[in-house]
């Protein structure tokens, strides 16, 4: 009798054990990091991305800092190809942060027309202009605490001007293709862009993040396209489990 009554309270408490293990995986899933993010399938992502864009950098032409910041002020809602174009002749206009700050506002306007909502550019390229001169001494910061205090520069420029310029690992770029791809890559899931840099940051490791951010974005323009993504071109086909997959 003794030997059943043991046998019956072993049986009783297997449930409790039972039901500890999705407790656990409820609390990791709310809080913690997406499936998608074991690292070895981040390795293998990465792994990829180096295969297929060993070489990927900032489309964006440039020959200093304050030339790709003003670009990449630019490339808001535009092309890079059409920031390029209008740069070509910007530059020799307008060659150093003196020349932006003390533009006539109407005529920098007009000359960077083309890139789009050219009144609100205007403004800040003039004011970010004007700060490196007053405050930085003629010279794009170099952390992204002093960059955030330009007019008009948000995390996104800050990250692409200290990581393309400079080579400093500040966070990783978050743009639209960025947004798009690590969901669909499970990295996140996140939709606001600061939570997705967090995100990334916490699963890419930091000596990646410039090289990541420049693939990804490569990956975004060439392949992964918004609607109809190439996916029988992509070699990350077998890692990906979006729901939008074409293959
Ligand atoms: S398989 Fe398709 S959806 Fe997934 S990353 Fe590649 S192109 Fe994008």
């Amino acid at each position: 009798m003794a030997a059943k009554s043991k046998k019956k309270s072993a049986a009783k408490k297997k449930p409790v054990r039972a039901k500890s293990k999705p407790a656990k995986l409820a609390r990791a899933a709310k809080g913690g990091r997406p499936a998608g993010t074991d690292p070895k399938r981040v390795a293998a992502i990465l792994a990829k991305l180096d295969e297929a864009y060993p070489d990927a950098t900032c489309e964006l032409k440039h020959q200093n800092a304050f030339q790709l910041l003003i670009s990449t002020i630019l490339s808001a809602q535009c092309t890079d190809v059409r920031v390029n174009q209008v740069a070509e002749t910007l530059y020799k206009k307008y060659p150093d942060p003196k020349a932006f700050a003390y533009a006539t506002p109407s005529e920098l306007e007009q000359d960077i027309r083309p890139t789009g909502f050219f009144r609100n550019k205007t403004r800040s390229v003039m004011g970010a202009s004007t700060a490196i001169i007053e405050k930085f001494g003629g010279e794009v910061p170099r952390t992204m605490e002093e960059i955030l205090t330009l007019p008009g520069v948000a995390r996104k420029t800050g990250n692409v001007v200290l990581g393309t310029a400079y080579g400093i690992a500040s966070g990783v770029v978050v743009d639209t293709h960025v947004i798009r791809l690590s969901n669909r890559l499970d990295l996140t899931r996140n939709e606001d862009p600061k939570k997705i840099e967090q995100d990334l940051m916490q699963v890419i490791p930091k000596e990646k993040w410039i090289q990541f951010s420049h693939q990804l974005i490569w990956h975004g323009r060439r392949v992964c396209h918004a609607r109809k993504p190439k996916c029988i071109e992509c070699n990350m086909e077998r890692l990906c489990y979006a729901k939008d997959k074409t293959v």
